[in-house]
């Protein structure tokens, strides 16, 4: 609706000198931010909009249900629903769409399951909003019914169901059923995109067929883009394949221009396969650029507010209390045999100091930080906006041991739920 944000502050203009305003200019202001990733201004703009009595119809609340799944505000998110079910917007499919992503992003995937379920006729969004939350939680068995369910209901897959059931293949490993997806989504005419295919890629790789996915690579008929490349080099990475990896990793920088995500691959793909000075060179490169890791954070929500953490945060007021916790619950998980896995850390700097450096990282803090607030019968959830390190997730499922809690982790791409040492993701993430 507005592409650009130099139309919504013409449209917030003109809004803002109207002398009266209908339920109509409301929703479509904050449907404007919301569309445009402005998540505060739209939660600003609803609840001015229910302060001054505005009948805020179900347009308006699938807006606001996205901003809040967007930003993991279940609380608020569940006022919402509330809302919703009072003015039976609920039945409506853009609403329920809204809610089972909502429910599935903030970790209570039976939250979403029970909304789907109520919807009666569901719409193409709502399947696909469904699929995801099953791909995201690791019920691939379900993701597959559900695909079933939906053919029998008469309701065309898209090029978003495909790429969920990609999605759902590739976080279980079904390597058959991903490949089977991949051709019927063909056979149903849709031409798949680039992340089909890095999807695709990502799954073969994983599974060791590396070879098969280079050939995907191969026959694809648009161009390959870095993130398909940089799925070939994860599958290379885990399979020792270092001179694919190095193949793949040239094929990369002749693309031009590499994201800062993909840059440790090229460094660590390149060193593997004995190519030192072109190791060297990507490390130039990324220097040079001054291409910065994003910052990674966590947070957890605790009625309506979030706290946020970065690695060795000590800026929370509990600060004290959280690392005190996290002191004793290390001696308690190295009793347990929980050795902490240092080649995660990237930086240059001694054992110790990377033994500290490791212990620190957000989600432990986080964590900390719910252990020490909720209720022990109370399950800590935890969002991540990067991907979780591997020795943060062998600490996690110590903690669940330890302390006899579920932890649920939303990190990226995915949901970890550690209870009594395991993790649902069976360790493939
Ligand atoms: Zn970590
Ligand atoms: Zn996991």
């Amino acid at each position: 609706m507005y592409s650009k944000c130099g139309e919504l502050g013409d449209a917030r203009k003109v809004f803002n000198e109207m002398p009266e305003r209908n339920v109509v200019s409301w929703s479509g202001m904050i449907f404007g931010y919301a569309q445009l990733g402005e998540n505060e201004e739209a939660l600003r703009l609803f609840k001015r909009a229910v302060v001054e009595g505005v009948d805020v119809n179900d347009f308006t609340c699938s807006s606001v249900i996205h901003v809040c799944g967007n930003m993991t505000l279940l609380e608020l998110g569940k006022q919402i629903h509330g809302l919703c079910l009072k003015k039976s917007y609920d039945s409506s499919s853009f609403v329920g769409s809204g809610l089972v992503s909502l429910y599935s992003k903030c970790g209570i995937i039976e939250g979403a399951y029970r909304v789907f379920d109520e919807v009666p006729i569901k719409n193409v969004g709502m399947w696909n909003a469904m699929l995801l939350a099953c791909a995201q939680h690791a019920h691939t068995g379900k993701a597959l019914d559900l695909f079933h369910q939906m053919q029998n209901a008469g309701t065309k897959p898209n090029f978003i169901t495909f790429l969920s059931m990609l999605y759902a293949c590739s976080h279980a490993g079904l390597v058959t059923e991903g490949q089977y997806y991949f051709d019927l989504m063909k056979k149903c005419g849709i031409e798949p995109g680039d992340q089909h295919y890095a999807t695709l890629v990502d799954l073969l790789g994983r599974a060791g067929k590396l070879k098969e996915a280079l050939k995907v690579i191969e026959e694809m008929p648009i161009q390959p883009t870095e993130s398909v490349w940089g799925a070939l080099l994860t599958g290379c990475r885990l399979h020792g394949n270092t001179e694919l990896a190095a193949y793949a990793a040239d094929r990369v920088f002749e693309l031009g221009d590499v994201g800062s995500g993909l840059f440790m691959l090229l460094c660590n793909a390149y060193a593997a396969a004995g190519r030192l000075e072109d190791a060297a060179k990507a490390r130039k490169m990324l220097r040079d650029r001054g291409v910065k890791k994003e910052t990674g954070l966590s947070w957890v929500e605790e009625g309506n507010r979030v706290h946020t953490f970065a690695a060795g945060d000590r800026r929370h007021p509990k600060s004290e209390e959280i690392y005190q916790k996290l002191e004793e619950l290390g001696s308690d998980m190295e009793r347990a045999g929980y050795v902490a896995d240092t080649s995660y850390v990237l930086q240059q700097m001694d054992d110790d100091t990377k033994k500290q450096a490791i212990r620190y990282h957000s989600e432990r803090l986080a964590i900390a930080f719910g252990l020490i607030s909720f209720p022990p019968e109370r399950p800590i959830r935890i969002m991540k906006n990067l991907r979780i390190c591997g020795d943060c997730h062998t600490a996690i499922k110590f903690m669940s041991k330890c302390t006899g809690r579920a932890i649920i982790v939303r990190d990226n791409s995915r949901f970890h739920r550690f209870e009594n040492g395991k993790c649902s993701c069976g360790d493939y993430w």
